[in-house]
């Protein structure tokens, strides 16, 4: 019955059918009843034009369009409309009107009005507002609550606008709801007293009222990330319990003479903590896959060398991937000044290593004479074969795809350990999700010491007075950042804004006293390099670019960081830009210069930068600013495409759905006492799990 084709629902036919394919991948009946509503209108709450002020959210109000024309020509032509309750007029609008609008508002006819007014030159108006037929309205629901779909242009011309749509559900409720099978055992429904499943399902259909509608999506959106949680907990449960992974029985020579006798500084605890955790885990058989987190400073090179010599004692070999050239170059000589009186042979393989050495470097690879490999993407490369790797770390790991990561567990029998670093801290929940197969480590300490950066947001009127203040903190022998956004690698405004801002600051520091480094990503790697190393290398006090610099360089002598424009960089962007200054013992700045006019978002995206410099309190903001979807390194990522749960929101019902998950996989993980049989079928539909819970089974 569920598996019906939806051509045979009333109302639907092959027309509307083969829409609602194309445009929602709707096919079966219980493909439409798991299409919930993204929103409700409360009906019961209308009202009137003369009550609309600034604060107003979205509002209904019941009224007649007494006029309806179009107006202006060109690019301000618009349709606008005159509506009218008993107490007053108010404009609407809509720009780029489809015709049929025109056609089809009947003047004159009594509407319900639905939307967010908006205020333009001391009026309110409504701009695309919703309307329904007061008659439509009446007749399409018994309840207050009526539920709104997301549609398409293309289904609204079929006549599937959400009220069509909402008039296929409604009928689909009455003849399916017996149909609809339960997918949680007993017990869980009990302990969590969650709704059945074919209650909430008519429910957020055809709400009965506001609190039934609430226990229905709290019981559909437990079940959504139950079942999430499940697959992350099975996969990791594979990865680490099932599949054998190299073992690293010792703690040997290498670490110990390195941790006693050569660690430039005692670790923090939370170092302390997350080497601990790794050291667990690689000495159990079975596979690590773990993900450092921590903070821009936090210290995570040290405890990935740790790592490292952990597996160097144990006779294996590892390489560390970065996503840069000039990350690359400063991770090695990081690491090989820290190696200095280790005996552990370290080398660099780059794009640019000579085909000589290159050669060399290969063979020591395949032979084993070489323990330690730093790179980039070249490592990826087939001919880069290995004696016996047992490790991998992975730096700045949102630059590097899940793809390439695979390819290097190619390069060994069993599948190397994975130690994946990322200084762009990832809000808890949302690391659960789009990283629920993989341990979390958290560096949350920095080292003691460091003094927290200032940051201050100023205009650009006042760049007299940041000029003024760079040149204080030059005649200290401190060196200054300027950075540029730059949103396309081709638009040409924001390079000349680059080269304008640039002209200006040589002309504030002139030559001879001063000496300014420009890098952006229009300029051939080589000279790029030259520039960096410029300023690396103190020979240069400004370094003005775009965001090419935002990933990793380290400069401690750097103590300004100016961000131009920086109401249009992102929140963790910014963040990962303050990153670079702040690196040595000396107070450091960051200055954000914006525009007088910001919007309501950037505004509080530059306030929270003033207010704090936590990464994971930053993160958080984000994410409820942006939403899951948006935040960086989770574009790709299918895990946040939920039908009804929202990973900003539902923060304290995933956690709840998370445990219960490892509750179950820990107990039974194949699923096979009878009381799971309900949630191994459910994970057995989707096709995509399938082989994954087949495997075991
Ligand atoms: P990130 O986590 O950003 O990669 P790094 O590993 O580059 O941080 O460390 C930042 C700086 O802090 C380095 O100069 C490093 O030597 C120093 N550092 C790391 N751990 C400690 C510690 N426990 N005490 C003092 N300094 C430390
Ligand atoms: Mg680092």
């Amino acid at each position: 019955m569920l598996q019906d084709e939806i051509t045979y629902l009333k109302g639907v036919g092959p027309q509307r059918a083969e829409a609602l394919i194309s445009e929602l991948h709707i096919r079966t009946r219980e493909d439409l009843l798991l299409y919930y509503p993204f929103r409700y209108i409360d009906r019961s709450q209308i009202t009137t034009v003369n009550k609309i002020n600034g604060e107003s959210i979205a509002v209904q109000l019941i009224g007649k369009i007494i006029s309806l024309k179009e107006i202006g020509t060109g690019k301000s032509k618009r349709l606008s409309g005159i509506f009218r309750d008993d107490t007053g007029d108010i404009e609407l609008v809509w720009f780029k009107a489809p015709r049929w609008l025109l056609q089809h508002v009947k003047v004159n006819e009594s509407y319900v009005l639905f939307g967010k007014p908006t205020e333009f030159k001391g009026k309110y108006n409504f701009s695309h507002p919703e309307l329904e037929l007061l008659e439509d309205a009446r007749i399409a629901q018994g309840s207050e609550l009526k539920p709104v779909y997301g549609t398409t242009q293309k289904l609204i011309t079929k006549g599937l606008n959400s009220n069509g749509i909402a008039k296929l559900t409604r009928v689909l409720v009455e003849e399916c709801k017996s149909f609809i099978q339960e997918n949680l055992p007993d017990e869980i429904l009990q302990r969590y007293r969650l709704m059945s499943r074919h209650d909430a399902i008519a429910q957020v259909h055809v709400p009965t009222n506001q609190q039934l509608l609430e226990s229905a999506r709290r019981r559909l959106k437990f079940e959504e990330l139950l079942f999430i949680q499940l697959r992350l907990a099975k996969q990791k449960l594979n990865q680490t319990k099932l599949e054998r992974g190299v073992v690293f029985q010792k703690v040997g020579d290498l670490f110990n003479r390195f941790y006693h006798e050569h660690l430039p500084f005692e670790l923090t605890n939370a170092q302390k903590r997350v080497v601990k955790e790794i050291r667990i885990d690689v000495a159990r058989g079975h596979h690590m896959n773990r993900l450092i987190q921590g903070d821009v400073g936090s210290g995570k090179t040290v405890v990935a060398l740790l790592a490292a010599l952990l597996a160097i004692d144990n006779g294996y070999q590892v390489c560390m991937m970065v996503p840069t050239e000039i990350l690359a170059q400063q991770h090695y000589a990081t690491l090989s000044s820290l190696l200095e009186n280790i005996p552990v042979r370290t080398e660099l393989l780059t794009g640019s290593t000579p085909k000589s050495k290159r050669r060399h470097l290969l063979q020591d690879l395949l032979n084993g004479d070489l323990n330690f490999i730093v790179g980039t993407h070249a490592l990826i490369e087939p001919v880069v074969q290995f004696k016996n790797l047992g490790l991998c770390i992975i730096d700045e790991q949102h630059r590097f795809g899940v793809a390439q990561r695979a390819q290097l567990w190619k390069k060994a029998d069993l599948p190397p350990h994975v130690l994946v670093m990322t200084a762009t801290p990832i809000p808890r929940t949302l690391a659960m999700t789009l990283y629920g197969d993989l341990d979390i480590s958290v560096i949350d300490e920095l080292p003691p010491g460091r003094k927290p950066i200032v940051t201050q947001w100023k205009s650009d009127s006042r760049r007299i007075e940041v000029f003024q203040f760079m040149e204080n903190e030059i005649s200290k022998g401190r060196q200054v950042y300027v950075v540029y956004p730059l949103i396309a690698e081709s638009e040409a405004l924001d390079y000349k804004d680059l080269i304008d801002g640039y002209e200006s600051i040589v002309r504030r520091f002139p030559l001879p006293n001063y000496h300014v480094s420009i890098v952006h990503g229009q300029m051939k790697s080589d000279a790029k390099e030259y520039e960096m190393k410029q300023f690396v290398e103190g020979k240069t006090q400004i370094m003005v670019a775009t965001t090419v610099i935002e990933v990793g360089v380290n400069v401690p002598n750097a103590t300004v960081m100016v961000v131009e424009s920086a109401e249009r960089f992102g929140l963790s962007q910014l963040h990962q830009l303050r990153g670079r200054v702040g690196r040595g013992g000396d107070q450091s700045y960051c200055i954000l210069m914006t525009g007088v006019k910001v919007s309501n978002d950037s505004k509080t995206r530059l306030e929270t930068m003033v207010r704090t410099n936590d990464g994971f309190e930053i993160a958080e903001v984000d994410l409820q600013l942006r939403g899951p979807g948006d935040l960086a390194g989770t574009q790709q990522s299918g895990a946040l495409e939920l039908k009804i749960a929202d990973l900003a929101k539902d923060q304290v019902m995933l956690s709840a759905a998370r445990e219960l998950a490892l509750e179950i996989t820990d107990e039974d993980p194949n699923l096979s006492q009878p009381k799971n049989q309900l949630l191994l079928q459910e994970l057995l539909k989707s096709s995509e799990t399938k082989s994954d819970w087949s495997k075991i089974s």
